[in-house]
């Protein structure tokens, strides 16, 4: 379709004034009389003019702008010639080209979107542990794929004839009279997707659909820093179409953290269950990192419950291993609902000693 406004240089918001003034510039410079014997200026003109006749006109011009956004294609007015230039000349080359289809009121752009596979999508869990080190994945899928025995035509022997119902043009048209020529919409042949052509014979393997179903196995390389429900995609490998490119491939990362671990970005939390003398005493206690190393974390004495110990670069890594998070380690002091007759007898000793002295312990 022409585009008015290119041809005149003014946004698609210009007002009648800017179009006027915009239009006797370009009248100064490309007007016949100036340019003797200049085809190109006289060609210029022409739709120079034809633009200006359609955005001048706040009717003309809303239906073309209903026209231009609706898509198709705007074949112009071949019986206007115009005031004395060639216009009628301009307008079909510009149009038609060299007549693709045999006929003046086929576009030689007509299109046929490509069709696009579907995508296939799978699904991988990841430990916390994979999370941070990165993990290599083999996943069995199914996907479909060209069928070998037509080459993916659908035809079988890849023999085909033309099409009935769009006679090898690949297009089926409408035409509509409105006030600036004839308007041509055109939709692609169903019956033939826009090929021109369909089987001679149907390919008996994949039933004429092009594509039959393969079992495939991906390996599948997951850097680390992965989040839950990030997506991994594999441009162009998933499933074929007759006649058009594959879809993707998209794997959905899970993650499950261990029983009492979350994570905030590259931060992990976890919990260490101490015995309450340990809390009070201070002293070594045994956990578990994110990579299932054994650690040892040094309490201090008088460590308080909820009081929180930090293992520097003990997180998750970013998926360039440049940085790694910290481990925040929360301690849970447990105490004992029952205490053995020992026990009990030196905790009774440990109360007489705080009532006796409650300044020294700083308490109560
Ligand atoms: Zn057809
Ligand atoms: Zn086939």
């Amino acid at each position: 379709m022409k585009d008015y406004y290119e041809i005149l240089g003014v946004p698609e918001d210009a007002s009648v004034e800017d179009i006027k003034k915009r239009y006797r510039e370009l009248v100064r410079q490309f007007h016949p009389d100036l340019n003797k014997g200049d085809d190109d200026a006289a060609k210029r003109m022409a739709e120079i003019n034809e633009a200006y006749q359609v955005l001048v006109d706040p009717k003309k011009r809303a239906e073309y702008d209903a026209i231009r956004k609706g898509g198709g294609t705007f074949v112009g007015d071949p019986f206007n010639r115009g005031e004395g230039f060639d216009f009628f000349d301009s307008i079909f080359r510009d149009f038609f080209g060299d007549f693709p289809f045999g006929s003046p009121f086929f576009s030689r752009t007509a299109q046929r979107a490509t069709a696009r596979g579907p995508d296939v999508t799978l699904e991988v869990t990841l430990s916390l542990k994979e999370v941070v080190t990165g993990t290599k994945r083999s996943i069995r899928f199914f996907r479909m794929e060209a069928c070998e025995a037509c080459g993916g035509t659908g035809a079988k022997g890849g023999k085909f004839v033309t099409c009935d119902r769009c006679h090898g043009t690949g297009v089926i048209q409408n035409r509509q009279n409105t006030p600036f020529g004839v308007f041509v919409t055109q939709t692609v042949c169903p019956t033939c997707g826009g090929t021109g052509r369909t089987p001679e014979e149907t390919c008996p393997v994949c039933r004429g659909s092009g594509v039959t179903k393969k079992e495939r196995t991906l390996e599948l390389d997951i850097p680390p820093g992965v989040e839950d429900n990030d997506v991994i995609t594999l441009k162009g490998q998933g499933s074929a179409v007759k006649g058009g490119t594959p879809g993707d491939i998209n794997v959905v990362i899970k993650v499950v953290l261990p029983q009492g671990w979350r994570r905030k970005g590259r931060d992990l939390y976890t919990e260490v269950h101490v015995p309450y003398y340990n809390a009070i005493l201070g002293g070594k206690v045994k956990m578990k990192t994110a990579t299932d190393e054994e650690k040892e974390l040094y309490l201090e004495p008088g460590t308080q419950p909820g009081q929180e110990y930090v293992l520097a670069g003990e997180g998750v890594p970013d998926k360039n291993r440049r940085y790694r998070g910290d481990l925040h380690v929360v301690v849970k002091v447990d105490l004992p609902t029952k205490v053995a007759p020992e026990e009990k007898q030196m905790l009774e000793r440990i109360k007489q000693l705080y009532e006796k002295d409650k300044k020294r312990f700083g308490l109560f």
